[in-house]
């Protein structure tokens, strides 16, 4: 998975923060068990004292002496940590074995600082869609009613299974069906476990999205950074087909993104209001013939629950 540098640097910020937030913590500990019992202080220039000496035992090659060294820094090492412990001062933490806190593991970035970049990238996706409501365990089958409930759990157990088993390799799908229906919060509970995975993942709006990518094609830089990401991203979610603003340019760009990520064999998510027919009119039958067999059709059933829930909150 491809982490941005930004989210890279963020989240060694972060480690540098809790590492020093932590000798910060040892210190001020420290401190105050030296103010209580001067001995430990005291033993530290003991042991820097011999280390001075060991130097000049080791130039001249006394063994004998820097035996007798090593037992006296031992013994007080061993002194220090009896003293440490009684004053409940903790050893400082080391939070990751592997990197031993420096981020980097034979020059290559650690697995810790991978993962914080993951929940960076999360909780990024957060701040513009709303995660935190979102989750398989919070779609409520009661609020449809019993002649859409089979068929609407179905769907949801479908959504989970696919989050579960998610691969580059998973199906693409198509939701479809009036508005208030779950469409989002399925596929943002799809999102919210397949990110945790470590999957890259884009979701927006798809007005957001091809706004965004509309800009970089028109913009003087060259930069097709948001596209690329589009384009190459494990799972791409775009919601809310059919409410965008319509120009060739988008139709094209729609077609490129759906095409591209068919021939790359990466999966993809849309959710739309519209029926198939009226994609087929909105977005060209070329469009819609790429739907058919290469999408998996899932229709939500039911009554907007945005209402239901309104009603139910006012009662
Ligand atoms: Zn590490």
């Amino acid at each position: 998975m491809a982490l941005s540098s930004e989210t890279v640097q963020k989240a060694l910020y972060l480690k540098e923060q809790t590492v020093k937030k932590e000798e910060h913590r040892y210190e001020t500990d420290l401190k105050a068990a030296i103010a209580k019992n001067p001995r430990i202080r005291e033993i530290d220039t003991e042991l820097a004292a011999i280390g001075t000496s060991l130097l000049g035992y080791s130039i001249k090659g006394d063994l004998a002496a820097i035996e007798e060294c090593r037992k006296k820094s031992e013994a007080l090492s061993k002194e220090k940590a009896e003293l440490l412990s009684k004053a409940q001062v903790r050893e400082k933490a080391v939070f990751c074995k592997a990197c031993e806190d420096t981020g980097y593991v034979s020059g290559r970035l650690c697995e810790c600082v991978k993962s914080v970049a993951r929940e960076l990238a999360v909780k990024e996706l957060n701040d513009i869609m709303p995660l935190e409501g979102s989750g398989f365990d919070k779609f409520d089958i009661s609020y449809y009613p019993d002649e859409a409930k089979e068929k609407m759990q179905k769907i949801l157990s479908y959504c989970i299974s696919y989050a579960d088993s998610f691969s580059k390799n998973s199906e693409n799908l198509l939701f479809t069906g009036k508005s208030g229906l779950g469409k989002t919060h399925l596929s943002l509970s799809i999102v919210k476990e397949v990110t945790k995975k470590g999957f890259k993942v884009i979701y927006g709006p798809a007005q957001s999205l091809f706004t965004a990518a509309e800009k970089e094609r028109f913009s003087y830089s060259g930069d097709t950074e948001k596209l690329d990401e589009i384009m190459e991203a494990d799972l791409l979610v775009i919601d809310d087909l059919g409410t965008e603003f319509m120009t060739n340019y988008v139709q094209s760009l729609f077609y490129d993104i759906v095409n591209s990520r068919l021939l790359k064999k990466l999966p993809t998510i849309i959710s739309t209001n519209l029926s198939f027919e009226e994609l087929k009119a909105r977005y060209t039958p070329r469009i819609a013939s790429r739907f058919i067999g290469e999408y998996s059709l899932k229709t939500f059933v039911g009554n907007d629950i945005r209402v239901l829930k309104k009603a139910k909150e006012q009662k």
